[in-house]
């Protein structure tokens, strides 16, 4: 089949290699000059099922109406940007019962899990560098009692074979000794030893260097305009630099899906989640993190890449505004850092590189993939906080539904309309 792939993210180009390496004639059509350069470009950089669970728990509105007004808060909320787009924020506070989530976060473990092995698969079969470490991953816990909620989050997909040990404060230390000097602000850590980080930039460039040495096209600079067709299904691609016909089209558009998937009445229940980040370089520095961390107290994330430390954190909902406001990706760092006092006094001078990017977040937490009633519209979108992590995996699975062939893994919970 000819096939488009609209948004060369993390996400779509994987989708592009999956059709490609199967046989398809595949087009990448990606309105930046390069691949990977929106919310793919600089995250978190970490590949972790054993952190899958969607940002609504039961609780969360009590959280969010704490965290607001504070100046060092995780979260952001533009009133105005909610009352654009009321329905999203009322499912995302209705998902927020035990039994949705609970649901939900076992799909997504499922989904990151597949996904990280996926990677991993293609990593070694076709030698891609991406700076990829299989380190596993620690999570650090101030409080005892969010540590036990933590082991019982992680106890809930073990079956699903996301494995977890619980580290005492000196375990926890003996994991990472860069830590030492927070050992009296810890109650301990759970490790995810099969998790890990890698550079989604690299990988993502080093794909669609594969890809197009297969033959498929990749149309850089190439905005998508609308999707072509008309009762019998989608037929075709509007683009800046012309119409390509084709089979079939995969809307992988990240935070943008929406836009081009209304016009045919699919309406995608999407919302950008802003976030940052902040690459500092670690030459000639001692006392940096090796295990990729997820402090879970200060809702940061840290990973080291190569010779740089990314530190990122931070969810606001202000629209597709990617502003880099200066006081909140400060905050990312100093948080990122405040385990790390002697880190932090070598690194005070040091440059800091910010980012922001939108994570296209769903009401309910789990990713969109496959097929919708339009015949020939395919989705690979709404991945949200984890689409680094789930990249690989969603490829498989939206190509195993597009060749209507058995899935490794059951997509009834990532399809357009999820079972209630
Ligand atoms: C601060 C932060 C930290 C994160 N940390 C992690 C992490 O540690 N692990 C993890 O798994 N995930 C993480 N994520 C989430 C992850 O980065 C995203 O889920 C993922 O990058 C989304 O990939 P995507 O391909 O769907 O979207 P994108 O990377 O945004 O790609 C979409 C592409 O579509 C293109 N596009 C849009 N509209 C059009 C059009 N009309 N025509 C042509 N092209 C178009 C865009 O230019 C873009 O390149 C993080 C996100 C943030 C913001």
């Amino acid at each position: 089949m000819r096939i488009a792939v609209v948004g060369a993210g993390v996400v779509g180009t994987s989708v592009a290699w999956e059709l490609t390496a199967r046989g398809h004639q595949t087009v990448l059509i990606e309105r930046c000059n390069e691949v990977a350069q929106e919310t793919s470009f600089a995250n978190g950089a970490q590949l972790h099922a054993g952190h899958a669970a969607p940002w609504n728990p039961p609780g969360v509105l009590r959280d969010a109406i704490g965290w607001l007004g504070k100046s060092d808060s995780p979260l952001r909320i533009n009133p105005l940007r909610v009352l654009r787009n009321p329905s999203w924020s009322l499912r995302f506070l209705a998902n927020a019962t035990a039994r949705r989530y609970r649901r939900h976060a076992d799909a997504n473990a499922a989904l990151a899990l597949y996904g990280v092995q996926q990677a991993r698969a293609w990593r070694d079969a076709l030698g891609l560098t991406f700076d990829a470490r299989d380190s596993g991953i620690l999570k650090l816990f101030d409080d005892p009692d969010a540590l036990e909620h933590g082991r019982a989050e992680a106890t809930a997909v073990e079956a699903l074979g996301i494995r977890h040990r619980v580290l005492s404060i000196d375990e926890t230390l003996a994991r990472e000794p860069a830590l030492s000097d927070a050992a009296d602000q810890l109650a301990g850590a759970i490790e995810f030893p099969d998790d890990g980080c890698g550079d989604p930039l690299q990988f993502t460039a080093a794909l669609a260097e594969r890809l197009t040495a297969e033959g498929a096209e990749l149309w850089l600079g190439t905005t998508a305009r609308r999707l072509l067709g008309g009762p019998a299904g989608v037929e075709g691609v509007e683009t800046s630099r012309g119409v390509v016909d084709v089979d079939a089209v995969v809307v992988a558009a990240g935070s943008y899906s929406p836009a081009l998937t209304r016009a045919f009445g699919v309406r995608l229940p999407i919302e950008p989640v802003k976030g940052y980040s902040v690459s500092i370089p670690l030459k000639g520095v001692k006392g940096a993190p090796e295990m990729p961390i997820i402090d879970d107290t200060r809702k940061v994330v840290l990973t080291r890449l190569g010779d740089q430390l990314r530190i990122a954190g931070k969810a606001e909902i202000t629209g597709f505004d990617l502003n880099l406001d200066e006081r909140r990706w400060q905050v990312v760092r100093k948080q990122g850092l405040s385990r790390f006092p002697h880190l932090a006094e070598q690194l005070a001078d040091a440059p800091s590189h910010p980012w922001a990017g939108l994570r296209p977040m769903t009401c309910d937490g789990l990713p969109i993939l496959g097929p919708t009633p339009v015949s020939g519209l395919h989705l690979a979108t709404g991945v949200g906080h984890l689409g680094w992590t789930f990249a690989a995996g969603s490829a498989r699975l939206v190509a195993d539904q597009l060749e209507e062939r058995t899935c490794d893994l059951d997509p009834t919970p990532y399809q357009l309309r999820r079972p209630r």
